[in-house]
């Protein structure tokens, strides 16, 4: 058992840099035991200032890293300066996790200030994405840094490890008891509880003695950001990460949220933590656990005055099972692997993985749409309030394992589905409960059971028989925004559909009007004489979007999508067909619209009703249809047509209505051909480039998926140019024009159409996109996506759709959160 009251061993591990690693030897005892010197610069190195990197210890007070890094700047004399960096490449990086951290920056740019030392915030975004960590690091004496044994940091700081531009120091900031006095990984909770319990004993205590250095403040060499009341919202919709996340109005990042809930829970719960804390259907747990990860709390303080309450349940979850947690991580290095689990968990997982099971996609599980109450519930909450009670993560966890392929893709989903939605995602106490679902920790259990094998069955049946459903769903179901607003989405494109459910699948009501009879827009589909089908607008889709690459496996999964694996060449000169590019196209099946369908799938949608008026009323916006008929009075509106058809309904007043005029959106003609007999042409899809030609593209449609084989049809679509010159051209002038023009390019001669058929699309892809994803006035609750924002394809109209559920979830909770300040404090208002 390592002696942890003692920090000598831990020297050993030191490397040789004896100036520093005497400077370190002489900080006090509580600090000393829980930093190392974890890389030496080299041997020449000077820098003029010390400086602290900041990311998992959001704090500024009772803050070991803070403290090291001021002592070492106050006996060197040198300047101190405190970074803190928003990247977009952690891992999960979404509105959520960004305005929580971003809320916990604003306290401490208040904090430092008071302190009286340089604090300096870099927030990567458009046109600002520069290693601001690296610059600060080469001219630094020495880099203070958390001991965090999570990536994305763990990797980051064994990069700058690797460097060599300066020393760097670990702080562990995080545990009661150092993790690296620890010594190891533990994977029974009660050889953890009997191997720190004289730690525990010697720290719990203790107060956190004031570090009583000053620090000197420093010149950044950039200009960093200050929040002050700055929008968070609006910065972060800058920022390349997932907007299909909403910021969480009920848990606010930063210090003063974290303490106050503390607080709020010491007096009301911490008593009754034992009896009540596995009632999911009340607040019997203190839900710290997002503030803990962060740092944004001391975990020093929870714990010393948890102990002066006497809360010894409370304690040996925080100190024993959030301890272990950190310990297992730090010391083992695959946490999504089997080898994170018990070789006797992997034996049985791996036996019963051939076990018949219910596959369900990715999507399914979300978007809580799995049918089971207790289950579907819990993903809510993980949905709508970024949090899930640990009690019921466990039986949520397991019930995976039963919709899963196998126990690896079992694992695989429980860190996505955890790390993407919840604000502890990430932390190792995260990984400690979901490693458990799978058997960490735990011990095998006999009989053994269908597909868990004997990892230890919790049934979803069980917990909910246990539970009181229908108020844990009402605590669940409870209003996100604040007053809730009626959301109106004008036009069910890709965009406007996928903005839509993301909206209403984290709370918020909103009706959307189209006045087509479907949804899917320009992604759509014509079925001529009852049978033959051509997709006549968008013929495939790619996406390199990461944050919809979950999305598009899933669609793939339940058959609403499919790879497109047809011969697609270009044609620059007649007859002459070339390769190109190899890509992962994708195509709805049975039909394009297929895709537009399914997300529209659970929305409430008016079908053929065109809106023709938008008008600002004393309480709302009013829409009319094009029929006169009154559509309702909304709060705010989302527009999801082309830029003229906004700009027909937009309110005089709107911010963005000068954006409108720089995009103009391009016509095309497609013509359609179905034949009994195959056209014997080697391909099945072709870019054409022949000069002068009036033809862009023609493509096979009954070589992708799921069509029909009866006939062989194609589409035909014009270039933009010829579109422009025959924009009045009969159907048939169009029909004979780029037939022609197809046996031109392919020298081939066509078969006698059995359909043939035309449409103008008069607004058929934008000339250039906006450089921004989506457009949103705040002040007057009015927003616009769709491919002219986002990009000129299926996958910029879903990104644009994404990026606007962003902005009006952010502003929502931007907005939520000053009504509540001014309810609370209605002098501040005044
Ligand atoms: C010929 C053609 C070929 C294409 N090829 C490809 C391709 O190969 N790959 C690719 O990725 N993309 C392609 N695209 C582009 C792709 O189809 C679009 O980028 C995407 O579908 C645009 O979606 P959106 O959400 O912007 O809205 P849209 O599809 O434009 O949807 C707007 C919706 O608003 C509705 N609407 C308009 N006004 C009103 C009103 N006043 N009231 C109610 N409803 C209204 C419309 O009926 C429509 O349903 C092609 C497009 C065309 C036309």
């Amino acid at each position: 058992m390592p002696d942890l009251s003692s920090t000598k061993h831990e020297h050993a591990l030191m490397s040789n840099t004896p100036a520093l690693q005497t400077l370190l030897d002489a900080l006090p005892v509580h600090l000393a035991e829980r930093t190392w010197l974890r890389a030496i610069g080299r041997p020449d190195h000077t820098g003029r200032y010390v400086l602290y990197w900041t990311h998992h210890a959001l704090r500024a007070d009772e803050n070991p890293a803070l403290d090291v890094a001021m002592l070492l700047a106050e006996t060197l004399e040198l300047p101190l300066i405190v970074y803190q960096g928003l990247s977009e490449k952690y891992r999960f990086a979404s509105d959520r996790h960004h305005t929580f951290i971003l809320e916990a920056a604003r306290d401490l740019e208040a904090s430092y200030a008071k302190l009286d030392t340089t604090y300096a915030l870099h927030i990567d975004r458009a046109g600002h994405r520069h290693p601001r960590l690296a610059q600060l690091a080469k001219s630094s004496f020495v880099m203070v840094t958390e001991d965090f044994p999570i990536e994305v940091t763990k990797a980051w700081t064994e990069r700058f490890a690797q460097s060599h531009w300066c020393p760097i120091v670990l702080v562990d900031t995080a545990c009661v008891v150092p993790t690296r006095l620890v010594g190891q990984a533990y994977d029974r909770a009660f050889a953890f509880r009997d191997a720190t319990a004289q730690g525990y004993r010697l720290r719990v205590d203790r107060p956190w003695p004031a570090c009583g250095a000053k620090g000197v403040p420093a010149q950044v060499p950039f200009a960093t950001f200050e929040l002050h009341d700055k929008s968070i919202a609006s910065v972060v919709s800058q920022c390349a990460i997932d907007h299909s996340i909403g910021p969480v109005a009920q848990t606010c990042g930063g210090s003063q949220a974290g303490y106050a809930r503390w607080q709020a829970f010491r007096k009301k719960g911490l008593s009754g933590y034992a009896e009540r804390r596995n009632q999911i259907e009340i607040d019997g747990v203190s839900r710290m656990s997002a503030y803990l990860h962060y740092g944004m709390v001391s975990p020093f303080r929870i714990a010393r005055e948890a102990a002066a309450d006497g809360a010894e349940k409370y304690l040996d979850e925080l100190l024993i099972w959030r301890e272990l947690a950190y310990a297992f991580c730090y010391y083992r290095q695959e946490l999504e692997t089997d080898a994170s689990l018990p070789a006797w968990a992997v034996a049985t997982l791996s036996k019963h993985d051939t076990d018949p099971r219910n596959c369900l996609s990715w999507e399914t599980l979300a978007r809580a749409q799995t049918g089971e109450p207790l289950w579907d519930a819990a993903q809510r909450s993980l949905l709508k309030h970024g949090e899930l009670h640990n009690n019921l993560r466990m039986t949520w966890g397991k019930a995976i394992l039963e919709w899963s392929i196998d126990h690896r893709q079992c694992l695989a989903r429980l860190v996505d589905l955890n790390h993407r939605y919840a604000l502890d995602g990430r932390d190792p106490a995260s990984y400690g409960g979901l490693l458990w679902c799978l058997g960490q920790f735990d011990r095998p259990f006999q009989p053994e059971q269908p597909i868990l094998g004997s990892v230890r069955p919790r049934p979803l049946a069980l917990h909910a028989a246990r539970t009181n459903l229908a108020a844990y769903q009402r605590k669940v179901d409870r209003a996100v925004a604040h007053p809730s607003p009626r959301i109106a989405m004008i036009g069910t494109g890709l965009a406007g559909l996928l903005c839509s459910r993301i909206l209403q699948d984290q709370g918020l009501h909103i009706q959307c009007f189209e006045k087509s009879y479907r949804a899917g827009g320009r992604a759509s589909t014509r079925v001529s004489d009852g049978s033959t089908q051509f997709d006549h607008g968008a013929q495939y889709f790619t996406i390199r979007d990461p944050v919809l690459q979950s999305y598009l496996e899933s669609w793939i999964d339940e058959l609403h999508v499919a790879k497109w694996e047809g011969t697609i060449v270009s044609i620059d000169d007649p007859g002459v067909f070339c390769d190109v590019v190899k890509m992962d196209r994708f195509v709805g099946t049975p039909r394009m619209e297929s895709l537009g369908t399914h997300l529209s799938k659970d929305l409430s949608i008016n079908f053929e009703t065109e809106v023709s008026t938008v008008e600002r009323g004393p309480s709302g916006y009013r829409l009319t249809a094009k029929t006169d008929r009154f559509l309702g009075e909304f709060d705010i509106v989302l527009w999801n047509c082309p830029p003229l058809q906004v700009d027909a309904l937009l309110p005089p007043n709107c911010q963005w209505r000068l954006e409108l005029s720089r995009v103009e959106m391009m016509p095309c003609w497609s013509v359609m051909l179905a034949f009994e007999s195959r056209w014997d042409v080697p391909l099945d899809g072709a870019f054409i480039n022949v000069n002068g030609g009036s033809l862009g593209w023609i493509a096979r449609d009954s070589s992708k998926p799921s069509r029909s084989q009866t006939m062989d049809t194609w589409v035909l679509h014009s270039t933009v140019g010829w579109a422009q010159k025959h924009l009045d051209i009969s159907k048939t002038g169009a029909i004979a024009s780029l037939s022609e023009e197809a046996e031109r390019v392919t020298r081939r001669s066509l078969p006698k159409p059995c359909v043939a058929r035309a449409h103008r699309w008069l607004y058929s892809r934008p000339n250039e996109s906006l450089p921004v994803r989506s457009l949103w006035d705040q002040e007057h609750r009015l927003g616009a996506c769709g491919d002219w924002c986002g990009g000129p394809r299926v996958e910029g109209a879903l990104q644009s759709g994404m990026s606007l559920a962003g902005q009006v979830l952010g502003s929502l909770h931007e907005r939520t959160i000053k009504l509540r300040a001014a309810e609370a404090n209605p002098s501040v208002e005044d």
